[in-house]
């Protein structure tokens, strides 16, 4: 391979001076200058051809097949023989087979499908239909979560992401993740619907308590109120089932999916709703329009990362994996008690909780040194985001759990 390390050097200061000069200045100073070239399963590469990381970030679950997973590049170069992105005025072939696929596989009856480009988008859409179906305004989050960039999953957000932007759009209200109680002060007869990432990922893979899930849809039920569960991160297989909800026995009135649904190479997302829910649109079914979303080549894609992933072999590999992490992570543990406090983990949907907030940033450092690409929790930076691919082997987990203990060998180093 042809290495030249001024390569690097160009990007960054082109990337400076056209894309974001703060970006560029963030990583430098963090100490992670790295440009992704080459990627492949587990791996990536720099542009040099020099560092090799072992994503375990994953983008959120982005590559939860991989990078470049052989079997949906296949699907895509096929879909790129014969399709385009498609027309969304007009009735599909492939967005009616990839929505039937995700009907048959929904966690309860969420027969229609809406699909977009971003996770926001498909948010944002999830929270149209609640209010236009119920005539309510009030949507209810929990603080902490995270879901999009857009105008109404953006106020469903924390204020950190929309303050600077003027004022942030109405009838928004949080509560704190996992607490009934707070749930039952504010779910009333104005609410429309309470939105909850089912583990929420940005703010450290909170595990709910068991009964949480089920407590918040007898609460809606009661007000009448829906229930929308985020499962950009969570879903898809991510915690060894193809729904987290499924862990939980909980039915939702809307399922948003995303990220992995389009392997990692064509975008895709999906808003998934109950029949009735379609109603919305029927005055108007042009009402919404995304000239994007639901693209054609996409939905293959879609179809092909289902194929794999609802496979009953596959998600249990992904729980015999979560295992094998469980118990490296205890080693670990006992090695590192100074800075460990506990794997939280569903499935392959894990954090890394350490002791104070300084510790996400310096493990983001030294597992970076140690050839893991693992970041923090932007909104409880004492947590480690810990998402292998899930097409991890045993020989790559205990690979990843070696260089983990790198990682944290360096930390106690740099802290003293
Ligand atoms: N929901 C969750 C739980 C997410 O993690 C994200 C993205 N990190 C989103 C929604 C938004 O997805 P996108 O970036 O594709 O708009």
């Amino acid at each position: 391979m042809v290495t030249d390390k001024r390569e690097q050097a160009h990007i960054y200061e082109s990337f400076g001076r056209h894309v974001s000069s703060g970006k560029a200045a963030f990583f430098r100073q963090a100490g992670i200058e790295f440009v992704p070239g080459r990627r492949e399963g587990i791996y990536l590469w720099d542009v040099d051809g020099e560092k090799r990381l072992i994503d375990c970030h994953c983008n959120g679950g982005l590559y939860n097949l991989g990078h470049r997973n052989t079997a949906v590049l296949d699907r895509l170069r096929a879909a790129l023989d014969e399709l385009d992105i498609g027309n969304h005025h007009l009735v599909s072939k492939h967005r009616a087979a990839l929505a039937e696929r995700l009907a048959n596989l929904a966690p309860g009856q969420l027969p229609y499908t809406v699909f977009g480009v971003s996770g926001g988008e498909a948010i944002d859409l999830a929270i149209k239909v609640a209010r236009g179906y119920m005539g309510r305004p009030k949507i209810i989050s929990a603080g902490g979560g995270y879901h999009g960039h857009t105008g109404l999953a953006l106020a469903a957000g924390e204020e950190k992401f929309y303050a600077p932007f003027g004022p942030p759009a109405p009838g928004f209200v949080k509560v704190p993740f996992n607490d009934a109680a707070a749930m039952g002060e504010a779910v009333d007869g104005e609410t429309a619907a309470v939105l909850l990432e089912t583990v929420p990922a940005t703010y450290g893979m909170l595990v709910p308590d068991d009964d949480y899930l089920h407590r918040v849809r007898k609460l809606c039920d009661w007000h009448g109120a829906l229930l929308i569960v985020d499962e950009v991160q969570s879903g898809l297989g991510r915690t060894g089932r193809l729904w987290a909800v499924e862990h939980f026995g909980v039915e939702p009135d809307i399922l948003v999916t995303g990220k992995g649904l389009s392997g990692g190479l064509y975008p895709i997302t999906a808003t998934c709703f109950r029949a009735e829910l379609e109603m919305v649109f029927h005055p108007d079914p042009f009402i919404h329009v995304s000239t994007f979303g639901g693209s054609e080549i996409g939905c293959r894609v879609g179809l092909a990362v289902l194929e794999i992933t609802a496979e009953p072999a596959f998600l249990a590999h992904v729980r015999q994996m979560s295992e094998r992490f469980q118990a490296g992570f205890d080693r670990l543990k006992a090695k590192y008690p100074g800075l460990l406090v506990r794997l939280r983990r569903l499935g392959l949907m894990m954090g890394i909780e350490m002791v104070n907030e300084q510790c996400g940033p310096l493990l983001t450092r030294t597992a970076y040194e140690a050839g893991l690409l693992c970041v923090y929790a932007a909104n409880d930076p004492r947590v480690a985001q810990f998402l292998p691919p899930l097409v991890v082997t045993e020989a790559e987990a205990d690979e990843i759990l070696e260089r983990l203990d790198g990682a944290l060998g360096g930390m106690e180093r740099l802290i003293g």
